[in-house]
């Protein structure tokens, strides 16, 4: 059984780890986020990208929430001590991994190509696509201005209420090779319980990714990544407040709306009427260990099996 599955980075990273839990990795192929992507220090940062690898490796500091675990921050001191960006964190074990990554570009190895030996290299058996090779970035836009996604959530702290966002590059930009195979060759399409606004709708962002969706031929399963109206972590409850209208269930199906046939959804945000078309499941989404991402990866994929 063949899965595909759009993924942001932290929240999507720890369903991914369930979905593993419960299927082969040949059969899983994860759409990542890279409209996060930032240049740090003259190093390309593919945070989505990186949080995947290093969650799906068991390398990811749990505590912390997100980066590896075991991290020192000697060369970042070192670098703000010599009036060098130190605002986007960057511990040293994390640093390797850039540092990889951007030379392979510099040489002219397309993102797909500098992420797939990485895969490999951490063992992880499964596939990890960009969604696109092509610049694509997420700005924000707030009652304080414009910024670029990583200004606001990192350097101002998430703290300016959303407008709304737009993705530069979209909608030029292309699927990264292999994303509209993987998706049409699937017979379950996830979406991961990440933040709708800046993990998921710029994958969408990318047109033919979003076409793929809307003429599927399998079902498509959501995760929502709201437990009692509440995020789990991060902007997405506020972001739901003002640009939707609300954080029901029905408000995170309207995030999607065409493109999935369930929402997996919290007890605790039960009973909840759901856009027509889309079917309801509900059960314990919080993912505090194993049993729990692997229980709720088995809501999902049974989902869309009973909808087949
Ligand atoms: P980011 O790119 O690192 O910000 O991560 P994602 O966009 O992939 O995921 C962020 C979302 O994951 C947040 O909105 C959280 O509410 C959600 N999230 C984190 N942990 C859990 C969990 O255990 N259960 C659910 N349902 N959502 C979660
Ligand atoms: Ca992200």
């Amino acid at each position: 059984m063949k899965i595909a599955c759009l993924s942001g980075g932290v929240g999507g990273a720890r369903f991914l780890r369930g979905v593993l839990a419960v299927a082969p990795p040949e059969d899983l192929t994860i759409v990542g986020n890279v409209a996060d992507d930032v240049e740090v220090l003259g190093l390309h940062v593919s945070p989505d990208l990186d949080s995947v690898l290093y969650a799906l490796a068991g390398l990811a500091d749990e505590e912390r929430g997100w980066g590896r675990a075991d991290e020192t921050w000697n060369a970042l001191e070192t670098a703000g001590a010599l009036g060098g960006d130190a605002w986007f964190r960057l511990g040293d074990r994390d640093l390797g991994l850039h540092l990889v990554r951007t030379q392979a570009l510099r040489e002219g190895a397309t993102l797909t190509e500098v992420t797939a030996p990485l895969v490999d290299a951490l063992g992880l058996g499964c596939t990890l696509l960009p969604s696109t090779d092509d610049p694509l970035r997420t700005f924000v836009e707030t009652p304080a201005g414009t910024f670029p996604f990583q200004t606001w959530f990192v350097a101002r702290g998430h703290r300016d209420e959303v407008d709304a966002l737009h993705y530069a590059g979209s909608p030029e930009a292309a699927p990264a090779p292999g994303v509209i195979e993987a998706i049409d060759a699937a017979d379950v399409l996830l979406i991961a319980p990440s933040n709708p606004y800046v993990s998921i709708h710029p994958i969408l962002a990318v047109e033919p990714i979003r076409a793929a969706l809307e003429r599927r031929r399998v079902p498509c399963v959501a995760v929502s990544p709201v437990i009692g109206g509440k995020a789990v972590k991060g902007p997405v409850d506020r972001m739901l407040t003002r640009m939707a209208g609300g954080v029901t269930p029905a408000h995170i199906a309207g995030c999607y709306a065409g493109l999935i046939d369930a929402l997996v959804f919290d007890e605790a945000d039960a009973p909840a009427e759901l856009p027509e078309g889309v079917r309801g499941v509900v059960t314990q989404t919080l993912m505090v260990d194993e049993d729990a991402r692997r229980k709720l990866a088995s809501a999902a994929i049974d989902a869309a099996g009973a909808l087949a």
